[in-house]
């Protein structure tokens, strides 16, 4: 027997409601990209090495741990992106694009690697879509990011989200706080786990970041009581604009991100889970990261973004048991018998080529299944020729809503619904 193969541990395929819900994400990040004034943004799967090493940071867990990292056959080091706003920066500095009106607004959408340990939500490959906005900033084009997918989530049909929010401080303020806070690690090592006991000293920002190191963070120093006045001053102005635009937020004292190029104001995007029971989870997040530039060989450029995880996004809308308009069609045909089915065949042309958006289960014979699943999809009308209605020349027309049910001839159908479908908009 030859082997049958499988995909690749954490690398999944996207199909069925996945890749449809995953089209209706793109849509609306796209629009709302436009309204926004973000242009789309293709990087290379693969960069430099030292574009993420530097870039993200040699002590996170993405370089740690988490890179496809190889040699090309001509001995360069390269690796698979595990995120894009390095690489964005990469290109902003490449292409000299500092040169134009500033800022400059990109968006993506786009898989992304990391050697993860695969498990709920965690993929090896999987998506983000995110905005980033570079050369000019301040707080306020914190706050509209922060609002721009705060309304693609609504829009989505995913409730219930709070946005987590933390300043982490700048090259002067955060120096100050992280003396103070290796300090404490060390008095308190013996409650921290085994990794941060390595990486304490390298990146003791991370250990506030860890999962398993909950006891330390209760008497741990906070960075809102170091920042400097300008922090503070960004901060405040952050946390305004968002009670201005009524967006709903948490002070996270403890929230740093994951990766070293963030400073000033961080947020993550947490979903309340209907469920008690299941824990909320990061949809995504981001923040201010202007040392970037000057990490990848540039200077110091004001810069902000986000990255949101699209299967995440994807879970949440199917929890939430959102209908995709495109689902969702106007009419649907039932019928019973081999003289329907050849009359349901034609009339489902007929109606394509006048506009109606039409479906049909014609593998399926059962009448009963046939309208529940035209209910379930969300039909506003359900044609249905029996038997009796295929010699007759005829069909039944069912009003979803109310359940009434007409009998109307063949002739002059396509007309008769396209006129009920136009009565129903208007009410
Ligand atoms: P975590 O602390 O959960 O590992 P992170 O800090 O690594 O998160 P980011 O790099 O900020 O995550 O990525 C933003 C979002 O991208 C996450 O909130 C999540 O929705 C998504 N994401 C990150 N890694 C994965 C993955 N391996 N599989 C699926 N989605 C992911
Ligand atoms: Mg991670």
């Amino acid at each position: 027997m030859p082997k049958k193969f499988q995909s690749l541990s954490g690398m999944h395929d996207v199909f069925g409601y996945q890749f449809d819900y995953f089209e209706r994400v793109r849509e609306v990040v796209l629009k709302n990209a436009k309204i926004y004034g973000f242009h789309g943004f293709e990087m290379p799967i693969a960069e430099n090495k030292e574009v993420f090493t530097r870039g993200v940071g040699k002590h996170t867990d993405i370089v740690e741990k988490e890179m496809y990292s190889f040699k090309t056959k001509g001995g360069d080091d390269i690796s698979l992106r595990p995120e894009g706003t390095a690489p964005i920066m990469r290109a902003y500095i490449e292409h000299g694009l500092y040169t134009r009106p500033q800022p400059v607004k990109f968006f993506y959408f786009a898989p992304f690697f990391r050697y993860e340990r695969p498990q709920a939500g965690r993929y090896r490959q999987f998506w983000q879509f995110g905005f980033e906005s570079i050369g000019k900033g301040g707080p306020v084009v914190d706050a509209q990011i922060i609002v721009l997918v705060y309304n693609i989530l609504k829009e989505l049909g995913v409730c219930d989200v709070v946005v987590e929010i933390n300043n982490m401080g700048d090259d002067v303020c955060r120096g100050e706080f992280k003396k103070v806070l290796k300090k404490y690690l060390k008095k308190n090592s013996s409650f921290l786990c085994e990794d941060c006991k390595k990486r304490k000293d390298k990146n003791p920002l991370r250990v506030l970041d860890c999962k398993k190191c909950v006891k330390i963070k209760e008497e741990a120093p906070q960075i809102v009581d170091y920042l400097c006045d300008s922090c503070e001053e960004d901060f405040k102005s952050v946390l305004e604009f968002l009670e201005e635009l009524k967006i709903p937020y948490d002070l996270n004292p403890f929230l740093v991100r994951g990766l070293d190029y963030y400073m000033g104001t961080v947020y993550e995007f947490f979903a309340r889970r209907k469920d008690e029971e299941s824990p909320s989870f990061a949809l995504g997040g981001g923040g201010r990261y202007d040392g970037l530039a000057e990490l990848l060989g540039d200077e110091v450029r004001p810069a902000t973004g986000v990255a949101m995880g699209v299967e995440r996004v994807v879970e949440l809308m199917r929890e939430n048991k959102v209908i995709l308009e495109s689902e969702k069609p106007q009419v649907f045909i039932a019928q019973l018998g081999e003289l329907a089915k050849k009359k349901a065949l034609v009339l489902f042309e007929e109606l394509k080529k006048s506009g109606i958006s039409v479906s049909e289960s014609f593998g399926q014979d059962s009448l009963k299944s046939q309208i529940s699943r035209a209910d379930k999809m969300g039909a506003f009308l359900t044609i249905i020729i029996g038997k009796e209605e295929a010699v007759e020349d005829r069909m039944i027309l069912r009003d979803m809503d109310s359940g009434e049910q007409e009998k109307i001839k063949t002739s002059g159908a396509v007309k008769e619904i396209k006129e009920r479908i136009k009565k129903s908009k208007k009410k």
